[in-house]
């Protein structure tokens, strides 16, 4: 059997919901040989993720996951293959503030709108992660105004409902540059998830290459063989690294599994292998 890994998954340092160790285990467990934690913004996660990959035997890339804005929002992945990602915290901080700034207006406006919840039990829903969309959802649906957490985003969290409020964000230059300036790989996450038609998407990879992006992910949970093979065509003309996960989420996304997403991923361990062969520039 061929060996494969991970290189995109999330913890409950964002908005996942298995514990950095536990998802470690887990991905040990599911027979993976390598997985890279990728929270949202954040990197609280990768000590315990490191340390219980020292202890198991798998191998632990530690990553993060930038939310930035560009016509759409965009996601930047940073992988630190030598594991000292510290770096980039300052960055991250900043990222925070600015997500705690927009939250509160997301609870005003849900009890404008007859909604009565309360920061605190978003708070709850968080237990002590960043608290994002995500756990306002769940406190919505474990008070009973929505059936599950997409249809609280479908009503009111989404981009154009209304409570949707948009937080301030970097660019995709702007992440890529904080990434490769703390060390880090920047890759263009899940690049078919903004919807842009072949052209488009192409011209800005070729934007964000100036930026000093590094690889682009090609093997992803939503995307058919033709989409991956349009993919490694895309980072090969630009000389990118190919990368791959599954945007594990637990049970926040109980349709997807560690490694194998819906069934039918494979990410081969030599993605990570180029990953660690490659110069960061700095
Ligand atoms: P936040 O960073 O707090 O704005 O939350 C972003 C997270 O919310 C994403 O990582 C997704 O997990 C989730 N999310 C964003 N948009 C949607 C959507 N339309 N449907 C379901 N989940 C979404
Ligand atoms: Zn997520
Ligand atoms: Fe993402
Ligand atoms: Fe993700």
């Amino acid at each position: 059997m061929k060996k494969c890994i991970d290189l995109h998954t999330h913890t409950t340092a964002s908005d996942g919901s298995m514990r950095p160790a536990g998802l470690v285990m887990h991905a040990r467990n599911s027979g993976l040989f390598a997985v890279a934690v990728t929270d949202h913004d954040t990197v609280d996660g990768l000590a315990e993720a490191v340390a219980e990959g020292g202890r198991t035997g798998i191998e632990v890339l530690p990553g993060v996951e930038i939310s930035a804005d560009y016509e759409r929002e965009t996601h930047i992945l940073g992988y630190f293959p030598d594991g000292e990602y510290t770096g980039i915290e300052e960055v991250l901080k900043q990222l925070k503030k600015n997500r705690d700034e927009r939250n509160p207006k997301i609870i005003r406006k849900l009890n404008e709108l007859g909604i009565n919840i309360s920061m605190e039990e978003a708070t709850d829903e968080a237990a002590g992660s960043i608290i994002g969309r995500p756990h306002i959802a769940a406190a919505m649906l474990r008070k009973g105004y929505a059936a599950s957490i997409q249809e609280a985003f479908d009503k009111y969290l989404a981009f154009g409902r209304p409570a949707y409020f948009k937080k301030e964000k970097l660019t995709p230059g702007e992440s890529i540059r904080a990434i490769s300036g703390a060390g880090g790989i920047p890759v263009l996450a899940h690049p078919l998830s903004m919807g842009f038609g072949a052209y488009k998407l192409e011209k800005l990879v070729g934007s964000l290459c100036a930026c000093g992006l590094m690889g682009i992910e090609c093997y992803y949970v939503d995307y058919d063989s033709e989409d991956r093979t349009n993919l490694l065509r895309i980072a090969r003309t630009y000389d990118l690294l190919a990368t791959g996960g599954s945007d594990f989420h637990g049970t926040f996304k109980p349709d997807i599994e560690i490694g194998t997403g819906r069934g039918d991923l494979r990410v081969p361990y030599e993605c990570l292998d180029m990953l660690k062969k490659a110069t960061i520039k700095k």
